[in-house]
């Protein structure tokens, strides 16, 4: 039995040995637009999303190792990067070209009716959102985006496109096919008549006179702006470890970092890396790396891995199945420094505790702060768990003012209205989804009303956690089986706060939701661990409950099991990988 509590990401601070505050963002980039086209479409509306298609590792913003300070990075051609990225010619371009749209566009810049400030997983589904209301004329939405592709789904970016065969590619894994909706391409966005403003970083926003300034110096005004901003990987050097900025220090959390990664895996087959962080970046990455043949060892303070969310036996499982694939955990010490050669690259990373591990590559994941920046100082009511305080419209202070995703703090109703910051996928889909419902019929939308809910996959296991991780933890199942299910329910104050489930079916993963979401009634703990699963199926499987809350329109959990089609390839190409590989040995 234990009492845990979820705590955000930022706790890693005090893992390191200086905890000094982040530098300011260091300014990088320039960039162009694409011309819009039109339509606007109408279709449905709160569609719950879904899992995301795992298609492969990604990176974080901030353009990786060595690149802080000064602007030393510039992209250049953003509209059809994908096709860039594939070799393909792009089919047209403009850079700060006559606009054609619906905004205006004077000396000072262009002004929309609608800005989406970010282009990552929340703003490709706020854009399908307002496609399918037909909420905008051609030319009145854009996406401002540091990013030069169009938005994709992240969490691909740790998962299929570090695969070392059949790996994802954009534009594969653009949303939304995450949640098994439409591939959003640069196509589609001219199609909707929705301005892709790619590879341009914004770095100062006046919410009272409704503009924001970019890095080229373009003014942008707008009338309603959906700040989507996300978060960035923390970095080393905002804890004062000196060598940081080596050239084989890989972070994830963009495309980028994920093609840095890509190379380091390809400069060293059969080599040592060090992961730093066991969270779900850690543990993904060395996943990864394991499957491209490189030994690795985890470094991380906590007792075990996930320390945010597993309990000790549920770690003690995967943890496990790591070891048996060669993975070696140093727990309960941090990093210190590193040693490197004469051009700079680390060969070494040297630990609190004196040991020094060889290092050919160096991956950390030690947590993530969300990009408030621009808004802090601007909005009445501020700032909240690290995010922008939103009320159940994702409304911030200022009433033409939305956030959503990452960067957005938002009551939760299951949780009593508590306010949380989510860093998860399916958050950002739901949230910029109820956002531009919000937006467009703001008397016909009522508060958001979300279940928290996070996953993973690693190797061939795959496991879901909806709710809050507090109250009395018992688990359930069989933690021997090489294709293991078992999980855990957290109960508080006699009823399901969380439950977790590794290996479930669409039908279990969907019941453990239904449990957590009703609250379900505990009078007998023994007798929960003696049902397990069976009892979030017999719950789900009964009338209304008795918590006096409802499930409300078609849950979210009703696509979770429905992996999209990349998350089933991504999973089966790991899964032949692993039975090549066995069948070789
Ligand atoms: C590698 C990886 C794997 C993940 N795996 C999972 C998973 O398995 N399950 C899960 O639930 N979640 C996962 N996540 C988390 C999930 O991807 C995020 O919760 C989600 O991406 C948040 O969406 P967002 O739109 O809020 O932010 P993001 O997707 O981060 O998008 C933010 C966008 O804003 C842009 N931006 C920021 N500041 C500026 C600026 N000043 N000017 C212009 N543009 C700016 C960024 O460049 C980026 O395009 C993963 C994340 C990563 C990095």
């Amino acid at each position: 039995m234990k009492n845990t509590k979820y705590k955000p990401q930022q706790q890693i601070y005090e893992h390191f040995p200086s905890t000094n505050p982040p530098p300011p963002y260091s300014i990088h980039i320039v960039h162009v637009l694409t011309p819009s086209s039109v339509t606007s479409r109408r279709s449905e509306s709160e569609k719950p999303s879904g899992e995301d298609n795992g298609v492969g590792p990604a990176g974080s913003g901030g353009g990786g190792i060595g690149r802080q300070g000064n602007a030393t990075r510039r992209h250049v051609l953003l509209p059809h990067a994908e096709e860039v990225r594939s070799g393909q010619r792009p089919s047209s371009t403009t850079s700060h070209g006559p606009h054609l749209g619906g905004s205006r566009r004077g000396r000072m810049g262009r002004a929309f009716v609608y800005v989406i400030l970010g282009g990552g997983v929340a703003a490709g589904y706020a854009a399908l959102e307002f496609a399918r209301r037909g909420g905008y004329s051609r030319g009145e939405l854009c996406i401002i985006s540091e990013e030069a592709v169009a938005p994709y789904e992240r969490p691909a970016l740790s998962k299929g496109y570090l695969l070392p065969e059949g790996a994802a590619r954009l534009p594969g894994f653009h949303t939304c096919v995450g949640a098994n909706d439409e591939l959003l391409t640069t196509k589609w966005y001219k199609e909707q008549g929705i301005e892709l403003v790619l590879g341009t970083k914004v770095i100062s926003a006046d919410v009272r006179r409704k503009t924001l300034l970019t890095a080229t110096g373009e003014t942008i005004s707008y009338k309603t702006l959906i700040i989507a901003t996300g978060a960035r990987a923390l970095k080393l050097q905002e804890f004062g470890i000196q060598g940081s900025d080596a050239s084989n220090i890989c972070y994830l959390r963009n495309i980028d970092d994920a093609d840095k990664l890509v190379n380091a895996m390809k400069s060293c087959p059969g080599g040592n890396a060090v992961v730093i962080g066991g969270g779900y970046i850690g543990m993904e990455c060395a996943a990864a790396l394991v499957t491209n043949k490189i030994r690795v060892t985890m470094v991380f303070p906590e007792k075990h891995c996930m320390g945010r969310l597993f309990t000790e036996k549920i770690a003690e499982y995967y943890e496990k199945c790591y070891t048996s694939r060669g993975v070696t955990f140093v727990k309960g010490t941090v990093l210190t420094s590193f040693e490197r050669d004469t051009t700079g690259k680390v060969t070494a990373v040297i630990l609190k505790d004196g040991r020094h591990l060889p290092a050919d590559m160096v991956v950390v994941g030690i947590g993530i702060r969300a990009n408030t920046s621009l808004f802090e100082g601007q909005l009445v009511t501020s700032m909240e768990n690290g995010g922008i305080k939103v009320n159940g419209q994702l409304q911030t202070s200022d009433s033409s003012v939305y956030a959503v995703g990452d960067v957005a703090a938002f009551p939760i109703k299951l949780f009593d209205g508590d306010i949380r910051r989510l860093e998860h996928v399916d958050s950002a889909r739901r949230t910029a989804r109820h956002a531009v419902a919000s937006i467009l019929k703001p008397s016909k939308t009522r508060d958001i009303d979300y279940l928290p809910f996070f996953y993973s996959r690693v190797f061939t296991l795959s496991w879901q956690f909806y709710g809050d991780n507090v109250g009395e933890v018992v688990h359930f199942g069989d933690f021997t089986s090489s294709s293991p299910r078992f999980g855990a329910y957290w109960v508080n104050k006699g009823r399901i706060a969380g439950a977790f489930l590794e290996g479930g079916s669409r039908d279990e993963y969907e019941a453990i939701s239904v449990a957590v979401r009703r609250k379900a009634k505990v009078t007998n703990m023994a007798e929960l661990e003696k049902q397990g699963l069976a009892f979030a199926i017999q719950e789900s499987q009964t009338e209304a409950p008795d918590s006096g809350l409802a499930v409300v329109g078609k849950p979210t959990y009703a696509w979770h099991a429905t992996a999209g089609v990349v998350a089933a390839v991504s999973i089966a190409a790991i899964g032949y990988w692993y039975g090549r590989k066995r069948r070789r040995l």
